[in-house]
């Protein structure tokens, strides 16, 4: 991930070293450069746009500084510009006053739901909270079963229908396991929900509906980040439907070109709260948009 990236903006900064001062030229020349190298990285072109005018604006400003040389002023700048659009602070989660805490997921299928579920509740356990996971995905046959898998390695209870009560209903299921959870002393609820291959309107209703049953503290929307520009489409279709607070990006390690993460945050307003980077329980964290532009400009 944003291997590419990373490497057009080095060759970029390269050019300038060894110059004195950087002229009108020569801030034009590495905007256009930058503005290549963000496209060619998939990042949304509003996006580019304002990092851009925002970089050229700044290089030719008075932020002249004895310490630094030209390049390292401008690597300085896309760094500061890069963390910005990438959200500035570190979004953490938001617990309820009174537990449990409901975080409700939301995405496509295939986006990493389900995985992203158990890697969160591995996550949230390493830090003493006791979370369940409830199974309301119930579209598709395998996705209580896949839930239960994921619950045992991340050795986290799972609240699924019980056998013989029929498949139940997703907002049944969700409503119960706040009462459930509150019984057995879990103080943060995980809910997953049902994901299609596309945008369709029954499952935004259906995420709709548990959204107001259950009224969650945080709804993530899960999307991954090698989908390119689809993922802001996509983003954008379940702030519409459905709403959320914050977005989970998957499949970070992925040959992904980065535009996804670097596009969401400035278009949805939404931040970017947690980053998964592999198949592994382990593989996620909180994301740090600090982190991540030093990646980018490594
Ligand atoms: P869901 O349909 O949204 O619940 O998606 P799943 O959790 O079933 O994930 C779909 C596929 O993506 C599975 O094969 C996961 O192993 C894989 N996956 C999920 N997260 C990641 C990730 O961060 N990196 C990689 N490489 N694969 C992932």
């Amino acid at each position: 991930m944003f291997e590419t990236l990373s490497d057009r903006l080095t060759s970029v900064f390269s050019s300038l070293r060894g110059k004195g001062r950087l002229s009108e030229e020569d801030i034009n020349a590495t905007a256009r450069e930058i503005r290549l190298a963000l496209l060619e990285a998939d990042v949304a072109l509003p996006v580019v746009r304002e990092f851009i005018s925002r970089v050229k604006e700044r290089a030719r400003g008075e932020e002249v500084s004895k310490a630094l040389n030209p390049a390292q002023q401008v690597i300085k700048i896309v760094n500061e510009e890069l963390v910005e659009i990438l959200g500035g602070e570190t979004r953490q989660v938001r617990f309820a006053k009174n537990p449990p805490t409901v975080i409700m997921l939301a995405g496509l299928q295939g986006a990493g739901k389900t995985t992203l579920a158990g890697k969160l509740a591995k996550w949230l356990s390493d830090d003493r909270n006791t979370p369940l996971l409830v199974a309301a995905d119930l579209q598709r046959p395998n996705a209580v079963t896949q839930l239960q898998v994921v619950g045992e390695r991340a050795g986290t209870p799972v609240f699924a229908p019980q056998p013989g009560n029929g498949v139940g209903d997703p907002v049944s299921v969700a409503r119960e396991s706040i009462e459930h959870a509150r019984r057995n002393n879990h103080n943060v609820v995980i809910i997953d929900t049902a994901g299609r291959l596309g945008v369709d309107t029954e499952m935004m209703q259906q995420a709709a509906d548990i959204r107001d049953a259950v009224s969650p503290d945080e709804i993530l929307f899960v999307v991954d980040a090698m989908i390119g520009q689809d993922a802001v489409n996509t983003a954008q279709a379940f702030l519409d439907g459905v709403g959320y607070d914050a977005v989970a990006l998957t499949k970070l390690d992925g040959d992904a070109r980065g535009g996804a993460a670097l596009s969401i945050r400035h278009l949805t307003g939404r931040p970017i709260m947690f980053a998964s980077t592999g198949e592994k329980l382990e593989d996620f964290d909180l994301f740090h948009p600090d982190r991540m532009a030093s990646r980018i400009l490594d």
